[in-house]
């Protein structure tokens, strides 16, 4: 068949109908195919991409306990099905062997990293929050005037929001770094 330019964009421009479509070459068959080829037993879940404060919504597909797809999600107000480059490598954070699955730590002065279970870290982290902030607590500070105004605050620990948090997890973590009197509050959005 010979297709002229006109003719390519008329049938084209028809919204790729079957009919335009086998004219155009496409067989039903192939196109049926490219269908079984999408992961019809996978369970699919949402999530949304830790790279970047953009925040994009993203579908991983799973099957047999791997993630076998990732793709964007339609949905979204923000990405409306799209992913940049980066967010479509996000099935390596699932399926590459070098992901760490374990709390690794280096003690100070330490030439190597050893594993701990979680809660040994959390208690961990809690014992350095408590004694950094009760040695570096500032209750009051002089003003321009030379009087004592009370401060109540530690310029020892940074709190650093990411951009997989959302709007509610951020206002809490923000309500607790502001409870223990950090200053520092920032979050990676913004540097
Ligand atoms: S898909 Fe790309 S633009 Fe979207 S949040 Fe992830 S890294 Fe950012």
């Amino acid at each position: 068949m010979e297709l002229t330019r006109r003719g390519f964009l008329k049938l084209s421009g028809a919204g790729l109908g079957g009919l335009a479509l086998s004219q155009l070459g496409f067989s039903t068959p192939a196109l049926a195919s490219g269908g079984d080829l999408r992961i019809l037993t996978a369970t699919e879940s949402t999530t949304v991409c830790p790279y970047c404060s953009v925040g994009c919504s993203a579908i991983v597909s799973v099957m047999n306990g791997k993630v076998v797809n990732v793709e964007g999600l339609a949905e979204s107000p923000i990405n409306r099905g799209t992913l940049c480059s980066k967010g479509n490598s996000l099935f390596q954070v699932s399926n590459s062997d070098r992901r760490l699955q374990k709390v690794r730590f280096r003690d100070a002065g330490a030439d190597g990293w050893k594993e701990i279970s979680w809660e040994k870290a959390i208690e961990d982290i809690a014992a350095y929050i408590k004694e950094t902030r009760d040695a570096n607590f500032v209750t009051t500070q002089k003003n321009a005037a030379g009087n004592d105004v009370t401060v109540n605050r530690t310029k020892a620990i940074a709190n650093m929001g990411g951009a997989a948090l959302d709007n509610e997890e951020l206002h809490l973590i923000a309500k607790f770094a502001r409870s223990l009197g950090l200053v520092y509050v920032e979050h990676q959005a913004r540097i």
